[in-house]
């Protein structure tokens, strides 16, 4: 069968987890300029003791319960199980306050900052979903918020930057490059170079210097820990047969997957954003296309010219629309733990339409590039299948109904 060939059933293990100095293999690490290293270095030495603190915690737990609404449910998707032959489950973050996990994380790292006695809070955006997380907790817990984005981006994702202004940050319009999610991490990174001790800088995936890609990674995991008794309640068995997410930096990918990483039942499958195809110019799918280099702190696959340049990433979704990946990510699917497709914005559109029309669930375009897996899987009819819709598509309506198919 298909899937025999394609999916190693035997790999090394701790492929997804980083080593003292913050490496998934050779991938990741911290290349931080040296007006950083002392802050980078506090925050490596800081923050295990404080999220595996009882104190952490129980907060932790008890605003992911009564603030965000967790669990999410895990949702038996009848319909869409039956056309693809498989038992498929969608795990819902697009049901979280907010509309997305990103808050999941948003919320662990204010908690973090404030136990570090931190007292301003900055953070990048691209589409302005990581911006409203963070304003969002900072208004919660009554901190200075700033956040940095791209002057193109502030243009086209206005509503973000209004919901983000009526709940009291400061939107930073970043007028360098491209002007967009890449430039604005850069000027988020030499805004922290300036402000090192009151500063933290909150950052939205599993990217940036060790340990970033960690601390996200393990706020996350809160997707891949539910999952485990879903399951078990559900289906009699704490394991699927197939994971499957969409990765830009790859935060809910690393949620979804994180406690499940070591066991080799469990096939891993993402979804990376295509553009127009990876044999074009137009295309976000550093996987594919990316070589390694090292972008905003952490050496990954990037997309960037034969010198080194970052090249500007392409793609319908402005949540993938990044030219590196997290390195957790990097190192698992070239060790072969994961599997990765390159979705085109036209699948990613259909896939879209698909679970609106079959479920009633209209997923975020990220999300969408998830669903637009399964039309290239083939299943047992027993397979159990757990998909995670990471965010809703209220954002994104206009941009479905414009989409010429
Ligand atoms: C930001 C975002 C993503 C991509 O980020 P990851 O860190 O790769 O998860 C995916 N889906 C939604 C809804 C998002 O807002």
């Amino acid at each position: 069968m298909k899937e025999e060939k394609d999916f190693k059933t035997k790999f090394e293990k701790g492929l997804g987890y980083p080593d003292a100095e913050g490496f998934y293999g050779r991938f990741g690490g911290a290349y931080v300029p040296e007006i950083l290293y002392k802050c980078v270095h506090d925050l490596q030495e800081a923050y295990l003791p404080i999220i595996e603190s009882e104190d952490f915690r129980k907060q932790y737990h008890e605003l992911l319960k009564d603030y965000v609404g967790r669990p999410t449910p895990l949702y038996y998707a009848s319909r869409m199980s039956q056309k693809y032959g498989c038992k498929l489950y969608l795990k819902r973050e697009d049901l979280n306050h907010t509309g997305a996990h990103k808050i999941n994380n948003a919320i662990g790292q204010i908690l973090l900052a404030k136990m570090m006695g931190k007292t301003r809070v900055t953070a990048e955006t691209g589409a302005g979903q990581h911006g409203v997380a963070t304003a969002t907790v900072c208004a919660l817990m009554n901190m200075k918020c700033e956040i940095f984005m791209g002057k193109t981006d502030v243009e086209r994702q206005h509503t973000n930057v209004e919901r983000m202004r009526m709940l009291g940050a400061e939107v930073h319009a970043v007028t360098t490059g491209n002007m967009t999610l890449s430039d604005a991490c850069s000027e988020a990174i030499r805004d922290w170079c300036c402000h090192p001790e009151e500063t933290y800088y909150l950052v939205g995936s599993t990217m940036g210097p060790h340990p970033y890609p960690d601390i996200v990674a393990r706020m996350q995991s809160v997707i891949s820990e539910e999952l485990k008794w879903q399951l078990q309640e559900k289906v009699g068995r704490d394991y699927p047969d197939y994971l499957i997410a969409c990765v830009g930096g790859g935060s809910n990918a690393a949620g979804t997957v994180y406690h499940y990483i070591d066991d080799d039942r469990v096939r891993i499958v993402l979804a990376e954003a295509g553009g127009h195809g990876i044999d074009t110019d137009h295309t976000a799918a550093t996987i594919h296309c990316g070589t390694e280099g090292i972008i905003h702190g952490a050496r990954t696959l990037v997309m960037q010219t034969d010198d080194g340049q970052i090249e500007e990433a392409f793609t319908i979704s402005a949540g993938l629309d990044y030219p590196g990946v997290g390195p957790m990510h990097a190192n698992m699917a070239v060790k072969g733990r994961e599997k990765v497709f390159a979705i085109n914005d036209d699948e990613a559109i259909r896939a879209g339409y698909e679970l609106t029309r079959m479920e009633g669930i209209i997923p975020a375009i990220e999300s969408a590039h998830a669903v637009a897996v399964l039309p290239k899987m083939t299943f047992r009819p027993d397979d159990v299948v757990v998909l995670t819709v990471s965010g809703r598509g209220d954002k994104d309506i206009e941009t479905y109904l414009n989409y010429k198919l």
